[in-house]
């Protein structure tokens, strides 16, 4: 982040625009949503500005600007629409002190202006670090049609309740209060006038006052495959309103970053053999932080029913009388099999498929490996990297084809995803050659689709996801 957003109180500031066309015109129209106390260095200026200035909303002095101008103002813009002049202007302003920005010069600026949807008081800006302006207008035509154009008199309204509000205890009850206020009540209310807004929300506040608060729940939920796009939309709403995130290590930042700021995130990542958080302190941590009266989010990778010890958590919430819930997520082997254009199963080939681990909290796990050894069975073998040469050993010993087709995907549905087009009887070296440190996969029975296999310079039938397919 080059350029930090940040709201400046222009309340009585000295503003200064240099130039006196269209492109002063352009700035001005936008200085004018604000309280600033605006002058105008300008010989010559197009009439509208000099209609500006005579009505009293704006000072003009019919000469340029010379150094000591700008001391003490704000901000300056140099807005001649002539390099040469926006330059020198320019140099003066910041040798008097003042922020620059030269138009549409992003280089020559000290700050840039956003994109602006304006509800005032709410006020979104939007900005590309001067990247991609179309992009900039797009995301604000998106905004502008989804923000209704009362938001700002309901956030008028709001203002008023402030202090009434706190006599709800701060937290998880003040943010209901607010939701319902915002998302249904008062748009709701909105048009039978603001008379009949305030009258429903302070009834809404009432209810609120009077009402026995929400007890504390836990929410068990899939975060899926890590693309933040592949989240449900429940997931998403749950991940708003948690006080707590208990997740996973498959759990991305990306999805992450979507849990309210205030939210307290507690990483319980369990890593194949390695380290990890023992299940009875996961449980101790959902429990006691429901009994505080916490949203709590249980959030894991994939689905939270497909290798997630869901039965533990569930057992354990049950016993200590917790309110909860389990939300689906998306698995990683639905992801898997869409990155190569595979589907789980097929008429004529495999009516059943299998969803198997290569080791469990005992060490590797034995299966029906005859029947996975026959041909066309299809499997989905999560957590299968280190168990690789045990399960291509078992499955060979048992009669299967060296030349069946295994993919092994890694960090599926993320940038980072690749694929490895390999067979049984190659799995192993290919896999420990592919040094591969996310998460992955391995599809038996199941190769990428022709149309999915590129060859990659980096090593043969190893492809990177390629950026368009995103
Ligand atoms: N509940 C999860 C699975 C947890 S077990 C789900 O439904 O997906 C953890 C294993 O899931 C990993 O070892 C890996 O085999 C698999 N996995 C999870 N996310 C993955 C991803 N994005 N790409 C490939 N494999 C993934």
């Amino acid at each position: 982040m080059q350029h930090f957003p940040i709201f400046l109180d222009l309340d009585q500031a000295r503003v200064i625009v240099a130039g006196g066309g269209d492109c002063a015109l352009a700035k001005l129209r936008l200085l004018r949503k604000t309280r600033a106390r605006i002058e105008v260095h300008a010989t010559d200026p197009i009439p509208a500005i000099a209609a500006l200035a005579e009505a009293g909303h704006l000072v003009l002095h019919r000469r340029p600007l010379t150094p000591g101008d700008a001391t003490g103002a704000r901000l300056v813009y140099a807005a001649h629409d002539d390099a040469a002049a926006d330059a020198g202007a320019a140099e003066i302003a910041r040798a008097d002190g003042a922020l620059v920005n030269v138009v549409d010069t992003p280089a020559a600026c000290d700050f840039i202006t956003p994109a602006i949807v304006d509800r005032d008081p709410v006020t979104v800006a939007i900005g590309t670090e001067g990247t991609a302006p179309v992009l900039a207008r797009r995301i604000k035509a998106d905004l502008e049609a989804r923000l209704p154009a009362g938001l700002g008199i309901l956030a008028r309204i709001g203002a008023a309740f402030r202090d009434r509000v706190a006599l709800l205890p701060a937290g998880a009850r003040r943010r209901d209060f607010w939701a319902e206020f915002y998302d249904d009540a008062g748009p709701r209310a909105l048009p039978h006038g603001a008379a009949a807004a305030e009258a429903a929300l302070g009834a809404l506040l009432h209810r609120h006052l009077t009402e026995a608060p929400a007890p504390g729940r836990v929410d068990i939920a899939g975060a899926g495959p890590g693309d933040p796009e592949l989240l449900t939309l429940r997931t998403r709403r749950l991940l708003d309103a948690a006080d707590v995130v208990i997740h996973d290590r498959l759990v991305t930042p990306e999805i992450l970053e979507l849990a309210r700021r205030e939210a307290q995130l507690i990483p319980v990542g369990k890593e194949g053999f390695g380290a990890s958080v023992p299940q009875a302190d996961i449980h101790r941590l959902m429990i006691d932080h429901a009994r505080a009266g916490a949203r709590v989010l249980r959030l894991k990778g994939g689905d939270p029913a497909v290798f997630g010890r869901l039965d533990e958590e569930l057992d354990a919430l049950q016993a200590a009388g917790i309110p909860h819930d389990v939300h689906p997520g998306l698995t990683a082997a639905s992801a898997a099999v869409a990155s190569i254009g595979q589907s789980l199963t097929r008429r004529d080939r495999n009516s059943a498929v299998r969803l198997l681990t290569g080791h469990d909290t005992k060490g590797f796990t034995d299966h029906d490996w005859r029947s996975l050894a026959r041909p066309g069975e299809v499997a989905a073998i999560y957590m299968g990297k280190r168990a690789a040469r045990f399960v291509q050993g078992r499955l060979l010993m048992h009669g299967a084809d060296p030349a069946t087709p295994v993919t092994v995907v890694e960090n599926a549905s993320r940038p980072d995803q690749r694929v490895l087009d390999t067979t049984l009887g190659a799995l192993e070296p290919a896999l420990t050659r592919a040094r591969l440190t996310g998460p992955a996969l391995i599809l038996l029975g199941l190769a990428p689709r022709a149309a999915q296999r590129r060859d990659s310079d980096l090593m043969p039938r190893l492809h990177r996801q390629p950026q368009e397919a995103l």
